[in-house]
C-alpha cells in the first residue's frame, strides 16, 4: 500500500529509488554482539580519540585566544578538563570492559553527567551543552573513518536524513542520487538551495513520519508538490515523467521591449556549466562561502583567483556578481572558530564577520576579486556585500575595498575596482535604501533572509514556515521601497532571493519594477519564457493592487 507524506518542495522535479539513510555521528546503528569485541582495541580508540581532542582543542584555543581574549578562549579549556574527566573516562573504560565498541562506550558514558547538569539552574544547565560538545568531537573523531560517504551512493538512491548541512549537500552527485527527503528544515535553508541550484529532487521538513521509512524501501519525492510516496505504484511513477521548458539563450524582453535580464544563482564551479546550460545571462549571486566548506583551511589569494576568473570566462559577454563571503547563520565553517550563538541568525554573520573576526579573509578575498576583475576579455564583474543593515557598515566595506585597491597600485598588481552593490535583506537595509542606493551601482534584494527577518520566521523552521512567505503585503511593500529607493538612486535592482525563481511570480516581479532576476539554473527557463509574455504597463498596474492588499490571501486572489 502506498503512503503519502507532505513535506516542503525544494527542486521542482521527482524522483524515484531506493531509500538510503544517512545518519550523523551521535546516531549509532545498534552495538555489535559483545564477544566480537576486542576491549583493547577499543580502549586504544579511545585513547586515541582522546589524544586527537587535546590537539584540536588546544589549536582552537589558540585561534580564539589570537581573535576574542584570553577570557573567552578558557572555555576550551573547560572542554580539555572533560576530555579527562575521572568519571566519564572510568565510565567509557568500563563500559568498553563490558564488552561495548568504543562509540557506544562514549556514548553511554556521556548520558548521565549530561542529564545531571540539564537539571540544574541557570548558567550551570548550559554546562550540558559543553559536555553534549565534548561528547560529539569524541564520537566525531571516533567514528570518523565509518562516515557514510555522501560522494559515493548507490546509483538512483533516494537520501533520507533527520537534516543535512549545507557541507553535506555539497558532496552529493546530482548524477546518482534521485533526490533527498528530510524530517527538518525549510524552503529556503541553504540544503535546499543548493539541491535546487543542482536539480536534485527534493522534500524537506516532512516530519517525523519519515523516521518510519526503512533503508531500502522505494520511495518517491516531487519536490514541484512537496510530496513524499512510500512504496509508490506504478501510475504514481509514469506520473513523474519530467517536462523540461526549452532553453533560451538570448537575452529576453517583455513583449513591449523592455529587457529583464535573467541570471543564476551559483555557489560552485561545477554549478557554472549548470547555469550556462540553462540559458541564464550571467551570474545575479555567487555564494562564494560555498568554497570555503569542506576543508581544512580558506582558499588563498591565488586559489580565489583563479575561481573568480573562471566564472568570468564562462560568461564572457555577461556579468557575474559575487558576493563577498556571508558565513555563519545556518553556514558555520569549523576551522574559523565561529562562536556557538544562541541565534545565529541574529548574530555573527555576513558582512558583520568580514568587518570583525574574519577581516583578514576578507581582505583576501578583495584582493583576489580586485585582480579578477582586470581582465578585459572575460565577463564583467560585479562585488557585493551580504547583510547590510546600516549604512556605517557599507561605507566601512567600501573603505575596505578602497584600501585594497590603493595596496595592490602600490605592489603594481594590474587590478580593477569592479561595480560595487549591496544585498538587501535586512529591515535596516530597506528603510536606508536610498542612502545605500547613493553610494554604490546596484541592490539586490535577498527575499530569503528579508522575508525571514521581515516575518521573524525563521527560513530553516518548518514550524513556522507559512510565515516565510514573500507574498506578504509586508515584504511586497518592502521590495517596492527597495526598487523605488535603488532607481531613485540611479542604481539598479535585482532581485536574487529565491523568489525571483517562482514562474508564478515574474509577471509581478517586473510590475514592481526589478531589473534583474537571478535564482537556481534550472528555473531560468521557466522565468525566461514568462517574461516574454508579460506587458510592462498592465503589469505595474496590478503590481500596484497588489501592493494595496492587506492579507496574503488577498495577494493570492490578485495573482
Ligand atoms: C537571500 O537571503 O535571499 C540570499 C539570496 O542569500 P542567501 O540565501 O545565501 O542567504
Ligand atoms: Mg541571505
Amino acid at each position: 500500500m502506498t503512503t503519502e507524506l507532505s513535506g516542503i518542495g525544494v527542486t521542482p522535479r521527482a524522483g524515484v529509488g531506493g531509500v538510503v539513510w544517512y545518519r550523523g555521528a551521535t546516531d549509532l546503528p545498534d552495538p555489535p554482539d559483545p564477544t566480537t569485541v576486542d576491549p583493547e582495541e577499543e580502549l586504544a580508540t579511545f585513547e586515541a580519540a582522546q589524544a586527537t581532542a587535546h590537539e584540536e582543542l588546544e589549536r582552537e584555543r589558540e585561534r580564539a585566544t589570537d581573535r576574542v581574549g584570553e577570557d573567552e578562549a578558557e572555555i576550551f579549556d573547560a572542554h580539555r578538563a572533560f576530555v579527562d574527566d575521572p568519571e566519564i573516562v572510568g565510565g567509557i573504560e568500563a563500559a568498553i570492559e563490558n564488552g561495548l565498541p568504543a562509540p557506544h562506550a562514549i556514548q553511554r558514558a556521556f548520558t548521565d553527567p549530561i542529564a545531571r547538569f540539564e537539571n540544574l539552574e541557570g548558567s550551570m544547565s548550559e554546562r550540558a551543552d559543553d559536555l553534549r560538545d565534548v561528547r560529539d568531537r569524541l564520537l566525531r573523531i571516533v567514528t570518523d573513518g565509518d562516515r557514510m560517504d555522501l560522494g559515493d551512493l548507490p546509483d538512483g538512491s533516494i537520501l533520507v536524513a533527520e537534516r543535512l548541512t549545507p557541507s553535506d549537500t555539497a558532496q552529493l552527485d546530482p548524477d546518482v542520487l534521485s533526490g533527498f527527503a528530510t524530517i527538518f528544515g525549510g524552503r529556503t535553508s541553504h540544503a535546499a538551495i543548493f539541491a535546487r541550484s543542482l536539480g536534485i529532487p527534493a522534500v524537506v521538513g516532512v516530519g517525523d513520519e519519515l523516521a518510519q521509512v526503512g533503508d531500502g524501501r522505494e520511495l518517491l519525492v516531487d519536490g514541484e508538490n512537496g510530496v513524499v510516496v512510500i512504496d509508490p505504484d506504478e501510475g504514481a511513477k509514469r506520473r513523474i515523467a519530467d517536462a523540461e521548458t526549452p532553453v533560451i539563450d538570448d537575452h529576453v524582453s517583455t513583449a513591449d521591449g523592455e529587457e529583464i535580464e535573467v541570471a543564476a544563482n551559483v555557489g560552485t564551479l561545477a554549478e557554472l556549466d549548470v547555469a550556462a546550460e540553462q540559458g541564464a545571462d550571467g551570474i545575479g549571486l555567487f555564494r562564494t562561502e560555498f568554497l570555503f566548506l569542506d576543508r581544512d583551511a580558506p582558499p588563498d589569494e591565488d586559489e580565489q583567483y583563479e575561481v573568480y576568473t573562471e566564472a568570468l570566462a564562462t560568461f564572457p559577454d555577461e556579468r557575474c556578481v559575487v558576493r563577498t563571503l556571508d558565513i555563519g547563520g545556518d553556514k558555520p565553517i569549523p576551522y574559523l572558530d565561529a562562536p556557538d550563538e544562541a541565534n545565529p541568525f541574529l548574530g555573527e554573520r555576513g558582512i558583520r564577520r568580514s568587518l570583525g573576526p574574519d577581516s583578514d579573509l576578507f581582505e583576501t578575498q578583495l584582493r583576489a576579486l580586485l585582480r579578477a576583475a582586470a581582465d578585459d576579455s572575460a565577463g564583467t564583474l560585479a562585488v557585493m556585500f551580504p547583510l547590510v543593515a546600516s549604512v556605517e557598515e557599507l561605507d566601512a566595506a567600501l573603505a575596505r575595498v578602497e584600501t585594497v585597491a590603493e595596496e595592490l597600485d602600490e605592489e603594481g598588481e594590474s587590478f580593477d575596482v569592479p561595480e560595487l552593490g549591496v544585498m538587501i535583506e535586512t529591515p535596516g537595509s530597506v528603510f536606508m535604501a536610498e542612502s545605500l542606493a547613493e553610494r554604490v551601482d546596484f541592490l539586490s534584494i535577498g527575499t530569503n533572509d528579508l522575508t525571514q527577518y521581515v516575518m521573524a520566521a525563521s527560513r530553516e523552521n518548518e514550524r513556522v514556515s507559512d510565515l516565510h512567505d514573500p507574498r506578504y503585503p509586508a515584504v511586497l511593500r518592502a521590495i517596492r521601497r527597495t526598487v523605488s529607493a535603488g532607481h531613485e538612486g540611479d542604481a539598479w535592482v535585482g532581485m536574487c532571493g529565491e523568489m525571483a525563481g517562482d514562474p508564478d511570480l515574474t509577471e509581478l516581479l517586473v510590475g514592481l519594477g526589478l531589473d534583474e532576476l537571478s535564482m537556481s539554473a534550472i528555473t531560468v527557463p521557466d522565468v525566461k519564457a514568462n517574461v516574454g509574455d508579460i506587458d510592462t504597463e498592465p503589469a505595474r498596474e496590478r503590481a500596484e493592487r497588489v501592493l494595496d492588499a492587506e492579507t496574503r490571501e488577498e495577494v493570492a486572489e490578485l495573482l
